[in-house]
């Protein structure tokens, strides 16, 4: 599983900074969680492969999250795309996706919208991942997405060579399939493996004031993304009118869930520095790092 965040802006893009948008590629097919203005340009700079994309989740409708869709899906019909793109998002998707598609209104690929149900979570699938939605608070019906992977067992290559089974073997044994010994004894999977282990997990969460259910929603995450407006403790009047968070608040999220990195983004355009409230965020939780456009990391690489 991989994850990359092409921009890590708020509000506006910048000449350094593209707004907020992630990248979930799994198994060569890929989601984006959002699309602000200027969102194709990032997934092209953070070398996204666009002709993977065949999943947009939207959190909300504010313009800094959906302003570049219609020019992503001209892009996408002019790369050759023909499967369908499925878009999912808050109640009235319908409706923005109309008006956002006036200027782009023959596309050579079928676009399938879902509509969240206003307040509740949800869970669905997309290709090899399943996502999860939760309510946020951002004054406007806005989603968090959780995106899980499922991953294989642990493979124990002490019981493969107890059972004499040769090297070359293994990685068909892990991949499920049951095999047959030079010898001619049969060997399954089960013998060799150790069980399940829990699916990779990342989490984002903008914009949104903290919830309750935040913390439960980004329970044990491989890695939790989620927005930093402001770094400042001056700020913070401004981000509870707003309906945002500061550096804090989403390390207490990060620290209080149990997860295992913490991906700060969504800054506002007046944080030109934002690791200058790094440490602050680190003394709450050590894992914290500001994101900046095109950070990208491989979940779950390495398989015993
Ligand atoms: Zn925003
Ligand atoms: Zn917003």
């Amino acid at each position: 599983m991989e994850v990359c965040l092409p921009g890590t802006g708020g509000v506006i893009p910048l000449e350094n900074r593209w707004l907020t948008c992630c990248w979930v590629e799994h198994q060569g097919k890929a989601l984006l969680i959002d699309c602000g203005e200027g969102t194709q340009v990032a997934l092209k700079k953070a070398g996204c492969k666009l002709s993977r994309l065949n999943t947009l989740l939207i959190t909300h409708f504010h313009a800094d999250h959906t302003a570049g869709l219609p020019g992503l899906l001209l892009t996408l019909g002019n790369s050759g795309k023909t499967t369908p793109l499925t878009i999912i998002g808050p109640m009235g998707l319908h409706l923005v996706v109309a008006a956002l598609t006036v200027i782009a209104p023959v596309l050579p690929y079928p676009l399938y919208l879902l509509e969240l149900e206003a307040d509740k979570p949800g869970k669905l699938d997309a290709d090899a991942m399943e996502i999860r939605c939760l309510p946020l608070k951002h004054g406007i019906p806005c989603f968090g997405y959780r995106v899980s992977v499922k991953r294989k067992p642990i493979f124990n290559p002490q019981k493969a060579k107890q059972l004499g089974v040769p090297v070359t073997l293994y990685h068909a044994l892990h991949a499920g399939q049951t095999v047959t010994l030079p010898d001619g004894r049969m060997v399954k999977p089960e013998m060799v493996l150790d069980g399940e282990r829990a699916p990779l997990s990342i989490c984002y969460c903008t914009d949104t004031q903290p919830t309750d259910g935040l913390t439960e929603f980004a329970r044990n995450a491989d890695l939790l993304i989620c927005e930093g407006m402001y770094g400042d403790e001056s700020m913070r009047g401004k981000v509870k009118e707003k309906g945002h968070m500061l550096f804090s608040d989403s390390a207490r999220i990060a620290r209080d869930s149990g997860a295992k990195r913490l991906w700060l983004t969504h800054f506002s355009p007046a944080l030109t520095a934002p690791e200058q409230y790094l440490d602050e965020a680190r003394s709450i939780f050590p894992q914290t790092e500001v994101a900046y456009d095109g950070i990208r990391i491989k979940l779950g690489q390495k398989i015993k």
